[in-house]
């Protein structure tokens, strides 16, 4: 392609104060519609706001944790437009002085190991008001929209990368790596589906090698990660052909449409200046001071790439394992707990990103997955201790996953122990070898494969539960006796 994708994020995520950012009704989220508000945060003529420190708390550790400066004096606007779910006809937020400046994202850089990782630059944060919801009737007969005021006043905060993604792929991992680490510090739930996670992207193409920016479009209604890569793609592919074809973008807002996997024009995109901003009079500007910040800084959880840096030291875990365990603080959590019951590190990280993570579809869900930490320790102790092998464990795990008990009793009911005893083994291994003439005399004349097939048959007899190793072994003297028979025989 000729074209460079030029890509800023725009992601809003609601924090999770008990209370609203500016009064103190409740954030919960699915009450009955309205049961959420007071004078304030319906913008009643009067009512007067006040900041939520936990919300202003929050914004810190988010601008820490993101490597922003904090701004120690920052004042809050006025956003004015009119839409039915904005009461007051203006949103607070934070234009001229937002609290957390520059900042940035790390990601892998996608090439070969041990590449520099790609930094996604951010611009500003900034904290806000949400705004209502409206509710449209669905029935064509009676259409009619309600407002639901429960969401407005809810906090959040903005963040605003700058336009330096390329690629839609690169869109995402940003946006998993933020999320990640929002949920690290326990600023919010970053859940997509009710809304406490919302991005726009801002997309413009220009020629590879051109310094100018082309016209920019903004894409809005993205509501999960993969919209958002479908719409970037989409949107890539559909300005490069007006481009090709020597048509102008026009600059605008476009919505993305996930049923028919398009996205088409909502409204001309407006400007700062279209929102009137100025500063708010009822709020006084915000002092931060050196002793604020740092208690902040001291505040900040362990981070995904610390945490990365000490599973690889202190666990001997691969870069590729600790990424992977670290991309989640309820995963990371997860093996941590498991570990600390006396699992070996390496055989619970292979257990947990196969056998558990195949049977999660949400792995925010992992800390109430039925198979907890305590037990799948104890299942791969059995391994360990040879009580049962590793495939007889695969299948006990998918029983445990399914029912909720525990290794030992099932182990116990299905009589699935591993023979761990030489005369039994024994007795199998001959039954074998009586039964296969010919495999054994392909062994013996030096087919080493048949050994293995031998050994297949022996695991089989067992329904799988002879010690492997053992079971090598004994055929293997058994058969290196044969051989000195028939060698001494000739
Ligand atoms: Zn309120």
């Amino acid at each position: 392609m000729k074209y460079e994708p030029i890509i800023g994020l725009e992601v809003h995520v609601q924090l999770n104060t008990a209370s609203k950012i500016f009064c103190g009704c409740s954030t919960r989220f699915g009450a009955g519609p309205n049961t959420q508000t007071c004078p304030v945060c319906s913008g009643l003529p009067g009512g007067l706001p006040v900041l939520n420190s936990e919300a202003l708390k929050k914004v810190v550790l988010a601008g820490l944790a993101l490597g922003c400066e904090i701004s120690g004096n920052s004042t809050f606007d006025r956003k004015n437009y009119f839409y039915p779910d904005l009461p007051k006809a203006y949103q607070i937020s934070q234009f001229y002085r937002p609290i957390c400046l520059g900042g940035y994202i790390e990601l892998p850089s996608g090439g070969p190991p041990g590449q520099p990782m790609r930094r996604i630059g951010l611009t500003r944060i900034h904290l806000e008001e949400d705004a209502g919801k409206s509710i449209h009737s669905e029935d064509p007969e009676h259409p009619i929209s309600y407002v639901d005021f429960n969401r407005s006043g809810v906090p959040l905060i903005e963040i605003v990368s700058e336009p330096d993604i390329r690629t839609s792929d690169e869109a995402y991992g940003y946006l998993q790596r933020l999320k990640s680490i929002m949920k690290y510090l326990n600023v919010s739930d970053c859940n997509m589906e009710e809304g406490s996670l919302r991005c726009d992207v801002n997309i413009s193409l220009r020629e590879k090698g051109s310094e100018k920016f082309g016209e920019k479009v903004e894409l809005k209604n993205l509501n999960s990660f993969r919209s958002v890569k479908m719409a970037i793609d989409y949107e890539i592919d559909r300005q490069a052909k007006l481009l090709a074809a020597k048509e102008r973008i026009v600059q605008e807002t476009r919505l993305w449409d996930s049923r028919r996997a398009m996205t088409f024009a909502m409204r001309s995109k407006e400007e700062a200046r279209d929102y009137r901003y100025f500063p708010d009079p009822d709020l006084p500007p915000i002092h931060l001071d050196e002793k604020y910040i740092e208690d902040c800084r001291l505040a900040l959880p362990e981070l995904p790439d610390r945490k990365k840096a000490r599973f690889m030291e202190e666990y001997s875990l691969s870069e590729q394992d600790a990424e992977v365990l670290t991309s989640a603080r309820e995963l990371a959590d997860y093996f941590e707990m498991t570990v600390s019951r006396g699992a070996v590190p390496r055989r619970a990280s292979n257990w947990i990103q196969s056998e558990l993570l195949s049977r999660l579809d949400d792995v925010d869900r992992i800390g109430a997955f039925i198979v907890t930490p305590e037990k799948l320790a104890a299942l791969l102790s059995l391994i360990e201790d040879n009580t049962i092998s590793g495939k007889i464990a695969k299948a006990v795990f998918g029983e445990m996953a399914e029912s909720g008990a525990d290794a030992e009793t099932i182990i116990r009911e299905k009589g699935l122990r591993q023979v761990t005893d030489s005369s039994e083994i024994g007795q199998i291994a001959d039954r074998i070898i009586v039964a296969n003439p010919c495999s054994v005399a392909d062994y013996i004349h030096g087919k080493e494969k048949a050994l293995k097939f031998l050994v297949g048959q022996v695991m089989k007899e067992s329904r799988g539960k002879a010690n492997p190793r053992m079971t090598n072994e004994i055929l293997l003297e058994k058969l290196s006796r044969l051989q000195r028979l028939n060698e001494g025989g000739r």
